[in-house]
C-alpha cells in the first residue's frame, strides 16, 4: 500500500488509508462527519491526503503532553498527524457548531 492512500481526517486528525474512512468512517468523528453515511465526497471533503508529523497514540502515551497538546487525549489509539493541511467545508463546520463543537482547523491557522 502506498502513503498517498493514507489521509487524515480533518477534525481529528488521525490516519487512516482512504478506503478505511469510507468503510468504516473515522473512528472518533463517524457521529458527527457520518463517513459511512455519504458517498466518497464526504471522504473527499473532510481528510486530507496532506498531513505533516506523526503521532502514535496508544494506552501509555494517552495523557502525555504531545495528547494534550493535539487534544487527542480522548481519541481512540492510532496513527495521528500533528498537522493536517485543508480545512473542513463551511457547511460541515457550520453543523457542528450548531452541536457545539468548535472546530480548530489543524493546519497551522488555529491560535489558542
Ligand atoms: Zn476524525
Amino acid at each position: 500500500m502506498s502513503a498517498r492512500s493514507e489521509r487524515a481526517c480533518m477534525l481529528c486528525g488521525i490516519i487512516q488509508p482512504f478506503k478505511k474512512f469510507v468503510d468504516q468512517g473515522c473512528p472518533n468523528c463517524e457521529s458527527l462527519l457520518h463517513f459511512q453515511d455519504n458517498e466518497e465526497g464526504q471522504v473527499q471533503e473532510c481528510t486530507s491526503p496532506a498531513f505533516e508529523g506523526l503521532v502514535a497514540l496508544g494506552n501509555d502515551n494517552r495523557a502525555s503532553w504531545v495528547a494534550r497538546w493535539l487534544r487527542i487525549d480522548s481519541f481512540t489509539s492510532g496513527l495521528y498527524a500533528v498537522k493536517v493541511n485543508g480545512k473542513l467545508p463551511p457547511d460541515i463546520i457550520s453543523e457542528l457548531e450548531s452541536q457545539n463543537i468548535v472546530y480548530r482547523p489543524r493546519d497551522g491557522s488555529a491560535e489558542d
